[in-house]
Parts: C-alpha cells; sequence; structure tokens
C-alpha cells in the first residue's frame, strides 16, 4: 500500500493557512487545500505498516492513540496515491458517518499514533481525509441515497450532535423510520452552535443534514425533550429511543463578584457569536460581542482558544486566557513515548493570532481567578487573580488585577443535564454521565439507549460519532431480536 519510498522521497506539507492578520478579518475557514496532485504525494507518504496505529484507536497511557472509528487509514491512502478517489471515498466512509466534519476538526489522533512520526514527520492523514470526501462531494458522489426498503421500526433520536446524527444516519440506512428531535433552532449540536466557522463552516453542516434529511430523516427542531415533550409518551410512540444530548452543564467559577453584567459560559457566548454570523448582521445590535472590550478567558483548553480566536475577529481590545495548570513541556517527556498522544504544548490558532495581534502570547499559566469587581452599575470592570505553585496552592505576592468587561468561563463540562435523565428515571454515574450496561450503550431501561458525550462525558467529534454508529447497531440487535 502507498508508495513503498514515498515517506522517503516525498516531505510532510500540510495545507498552507493565511496568515493570522489576514484571517482575522474574517469568520471562514483558513487553510486552502493543496492542490490534487501534491495531495496525492501526501497519501504516497503512508508506509504500509505491519500495524498500523494510527486506525487502532487505543487506549494508551490513559490517552487515546490512533483513530477512535478505526477509519482504514493506510487503505485510503494508497487509494488516494494511486487517483482512485471514488474507491478511497468508500473505504473512508465505511468507518466514518461525517469525514468532512473529522476532516477539519478532529485534533488527529490517528497522526499522533502515525509510524512515520516516530522520526520524522507523520502523514498528513487527517487533510488527506478531507480531501478525499470533499472531492466526492465535488463529484457528486454524495447525492441522497434513501433506503429503498423499510422495517416499519420506529426510532426516536434526541439530540443532533455528531453523535446523534451519526446514530440517525446508520438506522436510517437500515432501513428504519428515524426523527431526530433537536431544543435548538438548528439541528447539528456542537457542530453547528459550539465550535466555531473558522473551524467548521456551517454549510458544511447543513449540506450533511439537507443529504440525511433528503433520505428520509425527520428532523423536528425546537423540541425539548423532559421538558416540552415526556419521556414516557416518547417511549410509547417509538420502537426505541437513543438519548445523544451532550455534556451541557458547564463548570463555574465560584468566586466573589461572578454576578457581574459581562461573565459568560464559553458555549453560550460561541453560540451567539454563530448565530449573529449566520444572521449576517452586526454582532454588537442584538448579541454579545467583545468588540472594544478587554476579555479574560478562563480556561486554556481548545474551548478557551476557540474563545480567544473569536473575540479577536470581533474586535477586542486585547485578550487574556487563563490556565490552572502549569506549562506543558515543548516536546514529549520519556514518560510519554510514541505512539502515546504527545502531551507537549500546543499554541493553537487563536494564540497565534493573539500574538500576531497584541504581540504576545494570551495565555498565563499556573494562574486562577479569586474575585470578579463591577462598577457601579454591576457591569463586570477587573478580574483579580493569583498565581498557583505546583500543590494549587496560591502564591502570596502574585496577585494581579485585570481590568476586563467580558470574561468567558472556558473551564470544562461537569456532564449532563440532569432533567433529560430523569424525564426517563434514568441514573446518572457519579460523573453526570448517563450510566448504561457494561460495555454497551443500552441504559437500565429496556429500548432507551444513551450515547457520545451524555454518555462518555466531554470528548471529540470522532468519539460521538463512534459512539453513535456502535450505540445503532444495539438498536438494531433490540428492534430486530438479534445480531447487534
Ligand atoms: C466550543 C467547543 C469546541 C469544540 N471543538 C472541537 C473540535 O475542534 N474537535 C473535536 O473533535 N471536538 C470538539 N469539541 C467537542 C465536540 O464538539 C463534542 O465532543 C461533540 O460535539 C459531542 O457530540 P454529542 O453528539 O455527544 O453532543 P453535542 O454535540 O453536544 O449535541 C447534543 C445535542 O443535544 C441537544 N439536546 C440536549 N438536550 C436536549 C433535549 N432535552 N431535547 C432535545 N435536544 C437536546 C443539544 O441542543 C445538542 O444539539 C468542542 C466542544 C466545544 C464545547
Ligand atoms: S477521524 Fe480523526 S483520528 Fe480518525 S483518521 Fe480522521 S483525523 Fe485521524
Amino acid at each position: 500500500m502507498g508508495k513503498p519510498t514515498g515517506f522517503l522521497e516525498y516531505q510532510r506539507q500540510g495545507n498552507p493557512a493565511q496568515a493570522p492578520l489576514e484571517r482575522i478579518r474574517h469568520f471562514h475557514e483558513f487553510h486552502p487545500p493543496l492542490d490534487w496532485e501534491e495531495r496525492r504525494r501526501q497519501g504516497a507518504r503512508c508506509m504500509a505498516c505491519g500495524v498500523p496505529f494510527c486506525q487502532s484507536g487505543a487506549v494508551l497511557g490513559g490517552m487515546a492513540s490512533g483513530c477512535p472509528l478505526h477509519n482504514l487509514v493506510p487503505e485510503w491512502n494508497d487509494l488516494l496515491f494511486r487517483n482512485h478517489p471514488e474507491h478511497a471515498a468508500a473505504r473512508l466512509l465505511k468507518t466514518n458517518s461525517f469525514p468532512e466534519f473529522t476532516g477539519r476538526v478532529c485534533p488527529a489522533l490517528c497522526e499522533a499514533a502515525c509510524t512515520c512520526g516516530l522520526h520524522g514527520e507523520p502523514v498528513t492523514v487527517k487533510e488527506n481525509e478531507l480531501a478525499i470526501i470533499e472531492a466526492a462531494w465535488a463529484a457528486g458522489l454524495m447525492a441522497p441515497r434513501p433506503p429503498r426498503v423499510r422495517t416499519g421500526k420506529r426510532v426516536a433520536v434526541v439530540g443532533s450532535g455528531p453523535s446523534g446524527l451519526a446514530c440517525a444516519d446508520w438506522l436510517n440506512r437500515r432501513g428504519h423510520t428515524v426523527t431526530v428531535l433537536e431544543r435548538a433552532d438548528e439541528p447539528g449540536g456542537l457542530l453547528m452552535y459550539g465550535i466555531p466557522n473558522m473551524k467548521l463552516e456551517k454549510g458544511i453542516v447543513r449540506r450533511r443534514l439537507e443529504k440525511m434529511a433528503a433520505e428520509g430523516i425527520v428532523f423536528r427542531t425546537g423540541v425539548d425533550v423532559g421538558r416540552d415533550r415526556d419521556g414516557e409518551a416518547l417511549r410509547r410512540e417509538y420502537d426505541a429511543v437513543v438519548l445523544c444530548c451532550g455534556a451541557s452543564q458547564p463548570r463555574d467559577l465560584t468566586v466573589p463578584g461572578r454576578e457581574a453584567a459581562g461573565v459568560w459560559f464559553a458555549v453560550d457566548f460561541l453560540t451567539q457569536a454563530t448565530r449573529a454570523l449566520l444572521e449576517g448582521g452586526p454582532a454588537e445590535k442584538h448579541y454579545p460581542t467583545a468588540r472594544d472590550k478587554q476579555v479574560v478567558v478562563v480556561g486554556g483548553g481548545d474551548t478557551g482558544n476557540d474563545c480567544v480566536g473569536t473575540c479577536i475577529r470581533q474586535g477586542c481590545a486585547g485578550v487574556v486566557q487563563l490556565e490552572m495548570l502549569p506549562k506543558p513541556p515543548e516536546v514529549r517527556g520519556s514518560h510519554n513515548p510514541w505512539p502515546e498522544w504527545p502531551r507537549v504544548c500546543k499554541t493553537d490558532y487563536g494564540q497565534e493570532e493573539a500574538m500576531a495581534v497584541f504581540g504576545q502570547d494570551p495565555r498565563r499559566w499556573q494562574t486562577t481567578v479569586t474575585a470578579l469587581r463591577a462598577d457601579s452599575g454591576g457591569a463586570l470592570a477587573a478580574v483579580e487573580t493569583v498565581e498557583l505553585d505546583e500543590a494549587m496552592k496560591p502564591v502570596p505576592g502574585t496577585e494581579r488585577t485585570i481590568p476586563c468587561q467580558l470574561l468567558l468561563i472556558a473551564a470544562g463540562f461537569l456532564g449532563a443535564q440532569s432533567y433529560v435523565p430523569e424525564a426517563f428515571g434514568l441514573e446518572l454515574t457519579p460523573r453526570c454521565r448517563v450510566k448504561t450496561l457494561e460495555d454497551g450503550y443500552q441504559t437500565s431501561l429496556p429500548g432507551v439507549f444513551a450515547a457520545g458525550d451524555m454518555r462518555r462525558g466531554q470528548s471529540l467529534v470522532a468519539w460521538a460519532i463512534r459512539e453513535g454508529r456502535e450505540a445503532a447497531r444495539q438498536v438494531e440487535a433490540w428492534l430486530l431480536g438479534c445480531g447487534g
């Protein structure tokens, strides 16, 4: 597979990125694709490893390594190199319901486990995946293909993030009749409202939703199950119910002054930013905006980075990102060998942009918030911080006051919102995840399943798709009383 000498002949070449000062002028994706011939050469770098760790999805050292979807990476890299784009797309779609999403937003667990990366640069797996699926869309290969036969079984999928969509898509292809119930005004979950447009343009999500609707899946938006719809009634109406409601309970800040105006949870803020964009009007008319404000983002992870990138595009006056943990090392430690996920300091797009605009890295490591200060009108005016030592104890004398009119809390998620499991009488684990039977997606209630972040805890799009697909198989076994 691949070109036997490809990894020796060709260097890794990724999609170029627009320069930070250029891309912050818009909210579009900013990685123009390589031309097809160069992309084929990148496919040729795949080495046909005897054991392709890239597709293993194994948990090593407590972290996932390799693709959770077990994507057939060496196979489709070979087909790309040999210029069989249709076959490459067919092999890709065999394991991944939505490569156009993972090809854009996945952190590429596959590349961290690529054997080429052991002594050199890994294969550009994620971008190869994106090129293959986009070529398929462009060639008209992704036209709707509704199932020819229907089984008469009716399934309700609650929640339309990647897990719900993957589950609905799999079941619909097998001929079951699927209705997706979504409380938001548009389906897509965090793909639509959460992940910013510059990482995943919303037209890409809508394109997939249109295909799924044309294949027979019914989407009902504005339906809040557990509030507008009773769990028991839903069970009576459908042969099976799959709960894919995400893990949207945010971790709050418990500091004096928390009630000040101008404090937002990150996902609420990012959702409003996307809504403003989709409506096409100036954000500040109806929606919160960072324009001309000093922003503090609490949380140094990926969601915090998305907030930084969004605030810069909205024209903030400055941005600081606080992280309680110490700065990770620049290179892998000896205790963290390949093919484990590398625990190294990653500088993401938002941080690069902050450096380009404000001349410094926005991150302050080992720092936490101790209080918020409001002005006489109750609006946020400043944030009090202190540095932490290795034992997470405040270091005396490191207290600082940062002027701030907008504070975004991106401190992670505590798990699923409890009212949906309560509506079905389901148990939660101590970490606020819906409890399912061991190694499965079936809850304690017959015919009710759970998948995605709601079951697994806050994770990644690739994991959500895997959960949705696996849950769908178990739903089918339940519906038909066999297999699985
Ligand atoms: C800001 C942000 C950026 C991220 N960026 C990335 C990234 O770049 N790459 C990556 O791999 N992962 C990323 N993630 C994580 C990824 O988005 C999630 O792991 C994934 O979306 C989980 O999918 P899900 O289907 O389980 O849930 P979700 O995507 O959260 O979808 C759940 C859906 O259920 C709906 N719902 C909830 N309750 C109800 C109810 N009662 N009735 C009806 N509908 C309901 C919600 O409205 C939502 O649409 C990001 C997460 C965040 C917060
Ligand atoms: S889904 Fe993610 S981990 Fe899997 S092959 Fe694609 S980029 Fe790699």
